[in-house]
């Protein structure tokens, strides 16, 4: 079994793209490593929901902060059973409504409220006796820079497109996924770089790869991580 070299537990972190696939990689990674998996884009999601719910002026960035920082949130890490609760109210599809999808960046572009979520996320993944695979925007680079795993999944637009639209049986207008996926593309690159590898991270194309393959891809990395060789 893969474990990481140095205390026991191994931290595997996947950035890319909104339908880079990082969220069905991660899950089938955790699954198959016995790991915990953070999916952090549905903790945004799941502050969102807190932040339209309270009502507060879009236009206010301190009241948009104070509701998310005052979100009670509860994101389970079981990779084959994912729910998110928000001040003690089951969001889990809630948060993949268009409205949310629609309003999700405003809340990533304020500083405060990413501090908020960062420092979150960081304690969840040291909370994971065995260790976990967070998946994100900022994983690699600012959530977990020192990640066993750091990796950055791509995926050509189209084949993000094509990809969410089977995520919603076909059932979803060209104009609400070119706003998923092209419109969030152009407002989360202001907040961070998720299209090119820092320094000291893999970069893996999975434009051309089936979900099986870039899990395989994923395990081998791990893998070479637990021996402590360095991951290319
Ligand atoms: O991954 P997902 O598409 O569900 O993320 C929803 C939104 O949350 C992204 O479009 C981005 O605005 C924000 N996000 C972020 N940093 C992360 C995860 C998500 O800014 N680590």
């Amino acid at each position: 079994m893969t474990q990481s070299p140095d205390d026991g537990r191994l931290v595997i972190a996947i950035d890319g793209a909104s339908g880079s696939g990082k969220s069905s990689t991660a899950r089938g990674v955790a699954d198959r490593l016995g790991l915990a998996y953070l999916d952090t884009g549905a903790m945004y999601r799941a502050v969102t929901v807190a932040y339209l719910d309270s009502g507060v002026d879009a236009a206010d960035p301190a009241a948009i902060t104070r509701a998310v920082q005052a979100a009670d949130i509860v994101v389970s890490t079981d990779p084959n059973d994912q729910w998110v609760r928000v001040n003690g109210r089951d969001v889990t599809d809630e948060i993949r409504l268009q409205r949310v999808s629609t309003h999700v960046s405003s809340v990533a572009v304020i500083p405060e409220c990413r501090a908020d979520l960062v420092a979150r996320q960081r304690a969840i993944i040291d909370a994971a006796p065995r260790g976990i695979v967070a998946e994100g925007r900022d994983i690699t680079t600012v959530v977990a820079p020192d990640a066993d795993v750091r990796l950055l999944l791509s995926a050509d637009p189209e084949v993000r497109m094509a990809r969410r639209k089977l995520d919603h049986a076909g059932q979803i207008d060209d104009a609400a996924l070119r706003d998923q996926i092209l419109r969030r593309d152009v407002d989360d690159s202001t907040l961070v770089n998720f299209t090119t590898a820092a320094d000291g991270v893999v970069h893996l194309d999975g434009s051309h790869l089936t979900l099986q393959q870039t899990i395989d891809a994923v395990v081998r990395l791990a893998d070479q991580a637990a021996r402590g060789e360095e991951t290319p």
